[in-house]
């Protein structure tokens, strides 16, 4: 689990089991996880990671709770220099498809992953008010990722074909090939990573088998906040293996070079 050149011999070391030793998605008590940096990086290097990143949420735009502030950022910065893990955030994608960073705190940074958690005040989580119109829900969801990825400030997004619970039963409905294609086609022309995400089990197959056709990068995060779940990352590992994806499809930040 190391950043900069000490991960060189890894990286070019034809490791197998490279994807089954990273987590780019980690929280921490820094947000809304329930442990410590200092606990994860134990908990990382005891799994036997490699590549780790913590990416506590970070919002500098607006006030919601759990999310480190502006004020905060350098304590948080300062702390993860103290390890050896990749230094992220993830910030939000707000409805009008801007992020909740500024781009001189992104240069202090390895990664940015991007979370879309809300539009028209409807949570992705926790919130069962209705959709009284999924299909443009859905599109708003879209235009919003999309309009995300033109900023060049993310590196990652995570959980992209994630929708809110009430109408996540439908998401392979509604979540149609077009949608796909164009969402993807955005990630290839903005050079923007793909993250499998573990916790909530997206994207799915036919959303990672365009990835793979137009050469879009994938990445793997556990997007833990629980210490059971560090590391825990078979989604991504299951279909990347299903699916036979070549290892150079996998996401590593570019400050590991
Ligand atoms: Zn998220
Ligand atoms: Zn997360």
């Amino acid at each position: 689990m190391v950043r900069k050149k000490e991960n060189k011999v890894l990286l070019s070391s034809r490791d197998s089991l490279l994807i089954e030793r990273i987590d780019l998605h980690i929280h921490t008590s820094f947000s809304d996880g329930n442990y410590s940096v200092e606990e994860a990086v134990k908990i990382a290097e005891i799994k036997g990671l490699k590549i780790v990143a913590i990416t506590d949420h970070y919002s500098e735009v607006q006030y919601r709770s759990n999310r480190i502030t502006r004020s905060q950022f350098s304590r948080y910065v300062q702390t993860l220099n103290n390890f050896t893990v990749l230094k992220g955030v993830e910030v939000e994608i707000l409805q009008d498809g801007t992020v909740s960073i500024s781009k001189n705190k992104v240069k202090e940074l390895d990664i940015v992953i991007g979370g879309l958690h809300s539009i028209n005040n409807i949570k992705f989580w926790g919130d069962y008010s209705p959709i009284w119109n999924p299909k443009r829900f859905v599109e708003k969801v879209r235009v919003t990722l999309i309009k995300s990825m033109e900023s060049g400030i993310l590196d990652v997004i995570a959980h992209a074909s994630w929708l809110p619970e009430i109408i996540r039963k439908e998401t392979h409905r509604k979540i149609t090939k077009d949608w796909i294609e164009s969402v993807v086609d955005a990630f290839c022309d903005e050079g923007v990573a793909v993250e499998l995400n573990c916790a909530w089990k997206v994207p799915d197959e036919r959303f990672v088998k365009y990835c793979v056709k137009k050469g879009v990068k994938l990445s793997i995060g556990s997007d833990a906040h629980q210490r059971l779940m560090i590391g825990k990352t078979n989604y991504a590992i299951n279909i990347l293996k299903k699916m036979k994806v070549p290892e150079d499809f996998i996401f590593i930040p570019t400050s590991l070079f």
